[in-house]
């Protein structure tokens, strides 16, 4: 298993999410069409549409990585 999802519980579902949803849970979300990162606090909103500019057309979605215990 990959370190970076090494403290995701088991049997969790981690979907990816759109830019502007609430966070699901605190920790590292990544970027699934560039890798890049960002860090939110559950209940947060995930960074914007804006974010960040793909050369290509996909938009953002976020997929947590590092869920942080709270
Ligand atoms: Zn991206």
């Amino acid at each position: 298993m990959a370190p970076f999802t090494a403290n995701l519980q088991a049997g969790d579902a981690w979907e990816p999410y759109e830019p502007g949803e609430k966070a699901p849970a605190s920790g590292i979300y990544r970027c699934e069409h560039c890798n890049q990162e960002a860090t939110v606090i559950r209940g947060h909103e995930l960074p914007p549409r804006g974010h960040h500019v793909h050369s290509s057309p996909l938009s953002i979605r976020w997929r947590l990585v590092v869920k942080r215990n709270e």
